[in-house]
């Protein structure tokens, strides 16, 4: 088997190194994650994992696996991406300084990375692309922070517990948040809503460490952004 465990942080084969190409490979590992194996849902421990890639021709799913559980392969004609069972997300909440008018006025914003071992693909000229983030902004419709036109399909609840969690109907998925830093929780009931931002790019609470690491990742283009109201 071809591998190439010394430049990737994840095993491939030939045939996946020859459709996506070196370089997007290693753009690829920045999105990648290995925290649980997608097949048998255990920890990767200091295993290099496998990466798996099912092709649904518009966009693909590349995957982490045990070398055990699945070798590294290109599989096409599947009906569903990959199971979702196995993926981590992470989250982090913050009060994100923004000005109204030159006054300050905070926007409660509640960040994920929806799936640590999972990277949407997309097929481009020179190859695949990371299509994570453009797949909330093209099909779940966070293409920014707007108020009046809130990310349809997706609402947020304030639990008893302490805890929100965000749905997005679209993609079948709810994040639970934290809502511990001060008055967090005061303004998600003032506002009704908080502001949504979904990246593959880093992980939330481990990368972020203060607001400017957030907002020169927003200006990259590494997180998609909307508003999604609060339900009772
Ligand atoms: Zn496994």
């Amino acid at each position: 088997m071809f591998q190439d465990t010394a430049t990737f942080p994840f095993r491939v084969n030939k045939d996946i190194k020859d459709r996506i190409g070196t370089d997007s490979l290693h753009r690829i590992g920045e999105h990648l994650w290995p925290v649980d194996c997608q097949s048998c849902g255990h920890p990767f421990g200091p295993e290099v994992p496998a990466l798996v890639v099912n092709d649904l021709t518009v966009m693909a799913a590349a995957s982490l696996h045990h070398a055990g559980c699945r070798a590294p392969s290109w599989n096409e004609g599947l009906l569903n991406v990959t199971r979702q069972d196995h993926l981590s997300y992470r989250t982090l909440a913050f009060m994100l300084p923004t000005e109204v008018d030159g006054r300050p006025d905070p926007l409660p914003t509640m960040l994920v990375n929806p799936s640590l071992e999972q990277v949407l693909l997309k097929p481009e000229a020179s190859g695949w692309t990371v299509a994570t983030m453009g797949h909330y902004r093209d099909y779940c419709g966070l293409t920014g922070v707007s108020v009046p036109k809130p990310v349809p399909d997706a609402y947020a609840q304030l639990h008893p517990n302490g805890l929100l969690t965000v749905t997005l109907e679209r993609t079948v998925q709810t994040w639970e948040f934290e809502t511990t830093p001060d008055g967090l929780r005061e303004s998600i009931l003032a506002r009704r809503g908080v502001a949504l931002g979904v990246t593959s790019a880093y992980i939330p609470g481990e990368h972020f460490v203060v607001v400017a690491d957030f907002l020169t990742a927003m200006q990259s283009g590494q997180i998609a952004l909307g508003w999604v109201t609060l339900r009772k």
